[in-house]
């Protein structure tokens, strides 16, 4: 009942590390289909399908158009990388913060690997400032990278910002070789 197998990816990633729980309120970036964003519904609890637990928000953001789901609030047709996104997202977040920003952003590729790479590496690194404005301190993210030259830059500057940073390859992405997250946790604000 997924809308992508990518939901795998994030289940085996939230089952190790717990990042998802009751309560929490949750930015998915690069969210169509809304795989991702099922999950973090579901593991907020977004829709208060558990009335004895506290009660989440998933908010998630797309360049292209993210059918509608009970539970989430989608911003589609937007960019991530923009400010006048991160302003949406600050009226409509609870108390202005999210605890968590999940990232499985990919631009198109253009076939030539390492300017793909570096295209990622870029989305990922304009996350520090969506961060910077909108996770709450104690926050954490996860985004997907692709390996190669860049990759150490943005381990770097989420080391700046987060207290601990690991790279996490989950089993459902092994096919996808060059394919990893870098989950970086206890945000720290400057
Ligand atoms: N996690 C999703 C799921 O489980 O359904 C799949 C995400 S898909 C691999 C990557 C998405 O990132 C694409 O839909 C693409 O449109 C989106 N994307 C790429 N650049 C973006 C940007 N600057 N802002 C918002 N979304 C972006």
């Amino acid at each position: 009942h997924f809308r992508c197998r990518s939901a795998f990816k994030l289940l085996e990633i939230d089952d190790r590390y717990r990042l998802l729980k009751p309560g929490l309120s949750v930015i998915d970036c690069g969210a169509a289909p809304g795989a991702w964003s099922q999950v973090a519904v579901q593991r907020v609890n977004s829709t208060g399908e558990r009335p004895d637990l506290a009660r989440g928000c998933v908010f998630g953001i797309d360049l292209l158009h993210i059918a509608p789901l009970q539970g989430a609030h989608f911003l589609s047709n937007r960019d991530i990388t923009s400010p006048s996104t991160h302003a949406e997202l600050q009226e409509l977040l609870p108390q202005a913060y999210a605890d968590v920003i999940l990232s499985d952003m990919a631009p198109n590729a253009t076939g030539l690997r390492e300017l793909d790479q570096e295209r990622l590496v870029c989305m990922c690194l304009s996350l520090l400032e969506l961060a910077e404005k909108l996770l709450r301190p104690g926050g954490s993210l996860l985004c997907k990278y692709w390996d190669g030259a860049l990759a150490p830059k943005l381990r770097e500057g989420l080391t700046r910002a987060f207290q601990d940073v690991k790279t996490v390859k989950p089993k459902a992405s092994r096919k996808e070789s060059a394919e990893s997250y870098f989950l970086a946790r206890t945000f720290r604000k400057t």
